[in-house]
């Protein structure tokens, strides 16, 4: 599946918020929204920035696309898929998003990104019940155990990642072993538990308009 590999900081400026997409970097002075918080490109200073309601909902889909690093016709697809669930289709489509192998290795904090984790399970680093799985769209489910294979443990970014991990705090959906590189899933993950500043109603009205 195509990824975009451009700036990222532009990103933030866009959407009138820091979306966490640089790991350490959007916590120091050097964060390019804390710098310039306007948008980016010519006109970024000079206009006013007032949005109709498509452009707000428009505004909303477009940052936690970005937030979890997925392009349009991918998020298209969760969307169909959440719409088709029982229950909120906001919810659920946060909760598929929230599903993903490479945000889940990221929750897990064997990657300070989620950026990092998709490079992660890319490149072979991660297991599933034991198994590798190198897609990082894969579903979790509860009771899958998923591990930074044995090779892997020493590579120092992992191993910086999971000294961080109880400072970033892990989601009560999952359960982290750090001295064994292992998480468990234990529950599917609720609302509450994705601690994000999003509407997903806004999502969905832009979906459905
Ligand atoms: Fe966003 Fe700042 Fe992080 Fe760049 S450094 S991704 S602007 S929060």
């Amino acid at each position: 599946m195509a990824r975009y590999s451009g700036a990222v900081c532009r990103f933030c400026r866009r959407e009138n918020g820091k979306l966490f997409l640089k790991g350490d970097r959007c916590y120091s002075d050097k964060c390019a929204f804390d710098r310039r918080g306007y948008p980016p490109g010519q006109h970024g200073q000079i206009r006013a920035r007032k949005f109709s309601d498509y452009g707000t909902q428009l505004r909303e889909k477009q940052k936690v696309k970005r937030m979890y690093g997925i392009l349009e016709k991918q998020f298209r697809i969760y969307f169909q898929n959440a719409l088709r669930k029982e229950g909120i289709t906001g919810e659920n489509l946060l909760c598929l998003l929230e599903s993903r192998l490479d945000n889940v290795a990221f929750r897990l904090a064997f990657a300070r990104t989620r950026a990092e984790a998709r490079q992660l399970v890319r490149h072979r680093h991660v297991l599933v019940n034991g198994r590798t799985v190198n897609i990082p769209s894969f579903q979790v489910k509860p009771n899958d155990k998923i591990e930074i294979r044995a090779k892997s443990r020493k590579i120092a970014g992992i191993m910086d990642a999971i000294e961080a991990g109880p400072q970033r705090g892990i989601p009560k959906w999952l359960e982290l072993d750090a001295e064994h590189f292992t998480g468990l899933v234990k529950a599917p993950p609720s609302r509450e538990d994705i601690a994000l500043d999003i509407n997903e109603d806004l999502i969905v009205a832009f979906y459905t308009r």
